[in-house]
């Protein structure tokens, strides 16, 4: 007989309360209220771990990477390493796979344009098997962020390649009988959010890899609203290139990671050229390094990447699990409220959905940005417009929402705040 194995032990939940005491910007008052942060999606507060790991490496060991013999160089290589295996780490692959870039939009714009280099022949022979050609398809979903949706609408242009769409419902999940019939023989890519920045809904990764392995396609993530909320492994969901965002992640701004599967990363071309990517170079051509210095072109985020390493390690500190179940209890408290708010319709309200901590709503005969100011005007921070999803929006007939987004520092305290300020917004502008 077998010993069964222990049952895995519940996350302990943080204490959002004194996690906020680590975030200097939450202990300010906004209009005269104390502030209730409710625009994580759009961009996370940073703790004092995250500011203080930038400003000691500016004020101690700045230097050019990579470069250099004195000593100095030495260190902030070292530093700038360490960053790209903590950060690595946290997403679940090696320091080699992970190419440091400025956000998600340039990832995904290194994404498509190492793809589209492909297609007119760099980097051959290896990169041969991304080309594209008149006739291809690239799939996308109807919920991306025009992130993960222009750059493929101009990669389609360059190629002759031909973009289509999987639908969402009504209840905002992804149609996957449509996606079943949509990822065909022709299709090259599939390019798909991990959460949508409007829905909140986790959507299945790994029936949409399944549906893009089997005709051969490149996967591509855009894991920018799934990292600051939920452990994320990204060999392990075993997509091909993946992209997040630092800033979204209780990290600094102007850094983000692309991730990719080695043999993926191998065989690609790159976008930018420069500096620091070559081995050699004569007039007429130049040679490579390998991944990921061949993505990273010119001088990098050094500091950036200390502070984002900096901000994983506080995720970590307090756990993504912890993290996950703190902000699903957050959703399902907001969600809950806002249901009971007449006149209010939520964006994606899938009673089986995994979630996470973000509604977007409407509120009937008010137009978002009132919503916005009136809620403002009580010290809750809110995003309001299409939040860079128009044709998500234009699916529901709405030109703007309103976004209400969690952290693992918001508090029930938050979310009770936001509900009783809004429940008061349509007898205001009624
Ligand atoms: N993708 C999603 C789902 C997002 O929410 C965002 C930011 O709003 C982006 C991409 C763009 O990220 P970045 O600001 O790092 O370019």
């Amino acid at each position: 007989m077998t010993t069964p194995a222990p049952a895995p032990s519940p996350a302990v939940l943080p204490d959002a309360s004194a996690l906020r005491e680590d975030f200097p910007l939450l202990g300010e008052r906004v209009n005269g209220e104390r502030l209730v942060y409710l625009d994580s999606g759009a961009t996370s507060q940073k703790p004092r771990a995250v500011i203080d790991a930038e400003v000691d490496f500016l004020t101690r060991s700045n230097s050019a990477v990579h470069r250099g013999a004195h000593t100095l160089a030495a260190e902030a290589t070292e530093l700038f390493e360490d960053a790209r295996t903590t950060v690595a780490g946290f997403v679940g692959t090696r320091p080699e796979q992970l190419v440091w870039t400025s956000g998600a939009t340039a990832g995904l714009n290194l994404a498509a344009y190492a793809i589209g280099n492909a297609s007119i022949g760099r980097g051959a022979p290896a990169s041969a098997r991304f080309a594209l050609h008149a006739g291809d398809e690239i799939v996308v979903t109807e919920a991306e962020h025009h992130a993960n949706l222009i750059p493929w609408q101009e990669l389609a242009a360059r190629t002759g390649a031909v973009l289509r769409h999987i639908p969402v419902h009504e209840d905002g999940t992804l149609d996957m009988d449509a996606a079943a019939a949509v990822i065909g023989e022709r299709t090259r890519v599939v390019a798909f959010t991990h959460v949508s920045n409007v829905l909140g809904i986790v959507n299945p990764v790994d029936e949409l890899v399944a549906l893009a392995r089997a005709v051969g396609a490149v996967t591509v993530l855009d894991a920018c609203q799934s990292a600051p909320h939920l452990p994320l492994d990204l060999p392990a969901l075993d997509v091909d290139l993946a992209v997040f965002s630092g800033h979204k992640m209780l990290g600094p701004y102007g850094i983000g990671g692309l991730y990719g599967r080695a043999e993926v990363l191998e065989g690609l071309p790159p976008f930018l050229t420069g500096g620091s990517m070559i081995t050699t170079v004569t007039l007429d051509e130049a040679a490579y390094l390998p991944p990921p210095q061949r993505f990273e072109a010119g001088t990098q985020p050094v500091s950036q990447a200390i502070g984002l390493a900096a901000a994983v390690r506080y995720l970590d500190g307090v756990g993504m699990d912890a993290v996950h179940a703190h902000e699903k209890q957050l959703e399902a408290r907001m969600g809950e409220g806002l249901r009971s708010i007449p006149g209010i319709r939520l964006l994606g309200d899938a009673p089986r959905a995994e979630r996470v901590g973000l509604w977007a709503f409407d509120v009937d005969g008010v137009h978002a940005h009132d919503v916005g100011q009136f809620l403002d005007a009580r010290g809750v921070a809110v995003r309001v417009g299409h939040h860079c999803a128009q044709p998500l929006h234009r699916r529901f007939g709405l030109t703007a929402s309103v976004r209400a987004s969690t952290a693992l520092y918001n508090t029930a305290d938050d979310v009770d705040v936001f509900l009783d300020a809004l429940s008061g917004v349509r007898s205001f502008f009624g």
